[in-house]
């Protein structure tokens, strides 16, 4: 299969080209490089860089590439910036994915997988979180993102473009090579966190509350590894292609571990020390969030393998001490 890669430089979407290229797919990446990392794009991948929001140059590429999928990672995900900016998030998040089903529609291509989040639930109602649960976003990036999977669903009902919206818990950890790994700047996810104190880049790690209502206080998630995700992402894009209906899936690990017990699993498989420092709560965290995958165990056959948390950290760990300045180095 070709199949179009949309954010393809970015820290998921790299993991996705690599692992298509392991299994013999034709890939082509569009990046406009705005987070996205060059060094990060497979040497073997067609790349064109610009803006999803262009609509004469996603047809450009319609036209000289004969796509069969797409996978769309092209997205702002930061929480905090959402609020401040939202009209930034909506558009090219929102507006960015119109333009895309446009061109879609436009060449007859009529298969996308896309990201989405568990961030489109909200406060969950209950632990495990399941896809038929109310989805009520407490920041703009995840409304933006619910918003996406409706444009989607009422484009599907328009002009028959299939679609399988994946919604992921917290992705950590790296391709196990090294050859690629996350680098977000600003950096405000957890695990780069942890790892960046224990290259000694950061004075200590700030633990954003320990007054939740968990075993040791600090909030819980599920940390999935991305290896496991993108294979995901290939199985939903097989079930697209074998016929198979749209559909929405959550990802996690469907294991919860604590701030305190993800800086523990660090200073053990790093064997740094990692000081760490009760800061305030950050604004708008659940202090739980752990995912039923059931579904897409079910129906798109997913077998996570990567699940313990000393193999997530080991990973990333990798990528970390290799690559201690990101893609900076070269
Ligand atoms: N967290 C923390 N200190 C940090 C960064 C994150 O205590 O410097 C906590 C955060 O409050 C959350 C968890 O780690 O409970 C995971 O946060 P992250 O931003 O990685 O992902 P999110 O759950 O927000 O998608």
């Amino acid at each position: 299969m070709n199949i179009l890669v949309l954010g393809g430089a970015g820290y998921i979407g790299s993991h996705a080209v690599y692992q298509l290229i392991d299994k013999g797919e034709n890939v082509v990446v569009i990046d406009n490089l705005e987070t996205g990392h060059v060094e990060a794009i497979h040497p073997n991948a067609s790349f064109y860089q610009g803006d999803i929001r262009d609509i004469k140059f996603l047809r450009d590429v319609f036209d000289k590439e004969s796509i069969d999928g797409v996978m769309h990672f092209a997205a702002n995900s930061l929480v905090g910036e959402s609020m401040e900016k939202p009209l930034k998030y909506f558009d090219n998040n929102v507006y960015g994915t119109q333009v895309l089903l446009q061109a879609m529609t436009e060449h007859s291509v009529n298969r996308i997988v896309f990201s989405s989040t568990a961030a489109t639930y909200g406060e969950p109602e209950s632990i495990p979180l399941t896809e038929v649960m109310q989805t009520k976003p407490s920041n703009t990036y995840g409304e933006t993102k619910l918003t996406m999977e409706k444009l989607m669903k009422w484009t599907e009902q328009a002009y028959g473009i299939k679609y399988v919206s994946l919604r992921y818990f917290n992705v950590a950890g790296a391709r196990e090579s090294g050859e690629i790994g996350e680098d977000h700047r600003p950096e405000t996810h957890l695990v780069p966190i942890i790892l960046q104190t224990a290259l000694g880049q950061r004075s200590h790690i700030s633990i954003f509350g320990d007054d939740y209502d968990t075993a040791d206080g600090t909030c819980i998630r599920d940390y999935v590894h991305v290896e496991d995700l993108i294979q995901a992402h290939i199985q939903a894009m097989n079930h697209l292609k074998d016929g198979g209906q749209s559909n929405i899936f959550n990802l996690g690990s469907s294991q919860g571990f604590s701030v305190k017990e993800m800086i523990d699993a660090a200073r053990n498989v790093t064997g740094k020390d990692i000081p760490a420092k009760i800061g305030k709560r950050r604004q708008g965290d659940p202090s739980t969030l752990i995912a039923s995958s059931d579904k897409a165990k079910q129906v798109l056959g997913w077998r996570p393998s990567r699940t313990s948390i000393t193999q997530i950290m080991e990973d990333a760990w990798s990528w970390h001490s290799a690559r201690p300045n990101g893609y900076q180095e070269g």
